[in-house]
């Protein structure tokens, strides 16, 4: 847990958040600015701010978070399939620096 993190803050449940899954890796809860019907936001327990951060014991979360993604998808009713965004730093458009995977998916989802 870092002191000054948004998602460190809402996984320890001092800031509310809307979840949708929780387990002793990963927490999962809907994007208060959603981009799409579905938009969940994926974060791992363990607090790293980005995939420059990733360290070799990260490897095991990553995976189960990937690994989750289909599971959590199939859960929201995105049958014919769903987007997953990592962004990476300011220029790879990342505000909050705890690693978080964007798991999109509905009707209104844009073109890539
Ligand atoms: P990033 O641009 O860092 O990849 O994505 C951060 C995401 O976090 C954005 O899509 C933004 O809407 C979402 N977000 C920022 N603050 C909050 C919050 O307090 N609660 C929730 N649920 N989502 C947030
Ligand atoms: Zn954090």
């Amino acid at each position: 847990m870092a002191d000054d993190c948004l998602f460190c803050k809402i996984i320890s449940g001092s800031i509310p958040s809307d979840k949708v899954y929780e387990d002793e890796q990963i927490f999962v809860f809907r994007d208060i600015n959603p981009k799409a019907e579905v938009h969940l936001l994926l974060v791992p327990k363990v607090h790293f701010a980005s995939l420059v951060d990733m360290q070799q014991h990260h490897d095991a979360v990553m995976a189960y978070s990937l690994r989750k993604l289909p599971e959590l998808a199939q859960q929201q009713g995105l049958d014919s399939g769903f987007r997953t965004i990592i962004n990476t730093g300011k220029g790879g458009g990342q505000v909050v620096f705890h690693l978080h995977m964007h798991l999109l998916g509905g009707p209104s989802l844009a073109g890539f």
